[in-house]
């Protein structure tokens, strides 16, 4: 079990379990969220846009049941409780999986295994899917699976991303970094990578639809763009990429400081 650690994500899974509730005793469906082994930890408390040039984070390396999550938590209230309310509410400034009957919380104690349960038997059924938003909370308490655990995904073709962009990049605190913006046609997918100081890499991110949803990744990571390269100079290509992000950055607000 891992207490008190930041958590900042784009592999999870919202897995559905039936268990019985402590309060009313009834059978009650809800779900809870499971994390995935790119996951990354940091200190407890910490911000995205504090420390994410400054401070690496460690992966997680094993999948992990989320029992408790607090502290910052505004993408959790966009990603999760909003779109799931009947199943998850804040209680105490605390996300919890509700009763569907008594809408009282069901303490993890009680649900853990049949989470954990849930999890296996759907995942390998393929019936799992990784919801790929960003997620942050400032303060969880994880439960890690036994280390064999894993699921089925679809196979992975081969990573053919080409790196298109290079971008100087200064969080709040003024800590700078650049980050990398690399895509693949094969698999229509944009990556993002994060360097801090001296080139050490301290985000991977992947799974980017478009340029739209890279925006938002580095707006969520409050980081402000200072400098734009191309990546080769002549190439058509990277010219077109730049063209595209400076389109998605204003359209999501930005401007460029003159
Ligand atoms: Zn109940």
């Amino acid at each position: 079990m891992i207490h008190n650690r930041s958590l900042l994500t784009k592999e999870w899974y919202m897995v559905p379990f039936t268990a019985n509730c402590p309060d009313c005793g009834a059978q009650t469906r809800s779900a809870a969220v499971v994390v995935g082994p790119s996951s990354l930890v940091g200190d407890a408390g910490s911000e995205p846009e504090s420390d994410i040039l400054a401070k690496p984070r460690r992966t997680l390396d094993a999948f992990a049941v989320v029992e408790a999550l607090g502290g910052q938590t505004e993408h959790v209230e966009r990603s999760v409780v909003n779109r799931f309310h009947s199943t998850f509410a804040f209680v105490n400034g605390q996300l919890t999986s509700i009763c569907e009957h008594c809408a009282e919380n069901l303490p993890p104690a009680a649900i853990r295994s049949a989470v954990m349960n849930a999890f296996v038997r759907l995942g390998r059924k393929r019936l799992l899917v990784n919801e790929r938003l960003m997620l942050f909370a400032s303060e969880v308490v994880l439960t890690e699976f036994r280390g064999d655990t894993s699921i089925e995904e679809s196979a992975m073709r081969d990573p053919d991303y080409a790196l298109l962009l290079i971008c100087d990049t200064e969080s709040a605190i003024g800590e700078t970094g650049i980050i990398e913006m690399w895509h693949s046609i094969a698999r229509d997918d944009y990556a993002i990578v994060v360097k801090g100081h001296g080139g050490r890499e301290m985000l991977r991110d992947a799974f980017n639809r478009d340029l739209k949803d890279v925006v938002a990744t580095v707006s969520d990571l409050g980081l402000v763009l200072t400098q734009l390269h191309l990546a080769q100079a002549s190439s058509p290509y990277c010219a077109l990429a730049r063209d595209l992000f400076l389109e998605a950055l204003e359209h999501a607000g930005y401007r460029q400081a003159s």
